[in-house]
């Protein structure tokens, strides 16, 4: 009931909005307003995992002016309380009808999106027009090293932030399997490192089954080994462990019972950080 529940509020389409949209998060624990920079549903990732339904893709333009207009009003309704009226979540939790965050992440990959500084500018001047509870980018950690996007990370800073940097792997061929991108995995882990100190980090983690085989006990080892070599040089919050919650690109991948997730993922218990798990379809 409770994924049936996630799967009706987390469609990205609202009303006619093109980059704005409303979604109950599990992760968030309420209600998140996405930003997508990516209507064109381009992703250099490839994540067999991946919800985006790339076969409606449309023009990569974001026109700025909009999202700005877009994200005025949202934020209005969320100040009147009008927002959580929307027939959309008239069968959620009453709860959960509480805003915890703008969340950048949307159908693509924001840290190599040309618009995310100007998206930080627009979220930098409504912080002071309206109670933005935390501002998150979800990426996985592509473009972090971009003179462009380590400029928006320093606004993001300024507005006390959050980056959730995407770790689905230890080994490269897992990663290759996973993620469906050919570059070092050693280059998404440096640039994790290198994130801005400033801004705060989780790391975000979906384990599946892939052709119904779990992840290895070797390869949670070397992705704790990874973690390990993420939290020797800068501060992890937190550890987000997670599973398929709604359809994924693939036919193959399926969702780890949350028991069964949290048995495999034992030994990364040694290592001193917070971890969290969340349930998915399987549950
Ligand atoms: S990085 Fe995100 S948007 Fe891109 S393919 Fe992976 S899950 Fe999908």
């Amino acid at each position: 009931m409770k994924n049936q529940y996630y799967k009706n509020t987390h469609d990205r389409n609202f009303e006619n909005f093109k980059y704005v949209y409303p979604v109950i998060s599990r992760r968030s624990g309420g209600l998140s307003l996405g930003i997508n920079l990516n209507p064109d549903k381009i992703c250099n990732f490839g994540c067999i995992y991946c919800q985006v339904n790339r076969n409606q893709m449309s023009k990569h333009i974001v026109n700025l002016e909009i999202l700005e207009q877009e994200l005025n009003i949202m934020l209005e309704m969320i100040q009147d309380n009008s927002l959580f009226l929307h027939e959309r979540f008239q069968n959620t939790d009453e709860s959960k009808l509480v805003f915890k965050d703008i969340a950048i992440a949307g159908d693509g990959e924001p840290s190599v999106s040309k618009y995310l500084l100007e998206t930080l500018q627009i979220l930098q001047k409504f912080n002071k027009l309206f109670h933005i509870p935390k501002i998150v980018i979800i990426s996985n950690a592509t473009g972090f090293q971009r003179e462009k996007t380590k400029e928006a990370f320093k606004i993001l800073a300024l507005l006390n932030g959050e980056v959730w940097a995407k770790l689905d792997a230890g080994t490269q061929s897992y990663f290759e399997t996973i993620n469906q991108y050919s570059t070092s995995i050693n280059k998404i882990i440096k640039n994790i490192q290198d994130l801005n100190p400033q801004v705060k980090l989780q790391i975000q983690t979906c384990f599946m089954k892939v052709n119904q085989v779990l992840p290895s006990t070797e390869e949670i080892h070397q992705y704790g080994l990874r973690l390990k070599e993420i939290i020797d040089v800068r501060k992890v919050d937190t550890v987000q462990i997670y599973t398929i919650a709604r359809d994924p690109a693939e036919k193959y991948v399926d969702a780890i019972p949350l028991q069964k997730l949290k048995d495999i993922c034992k030994p990364l218990h040694q290592i001193d950080i917070q971890i969290d798990y969340y349930s998915g379809s399987a549950n």
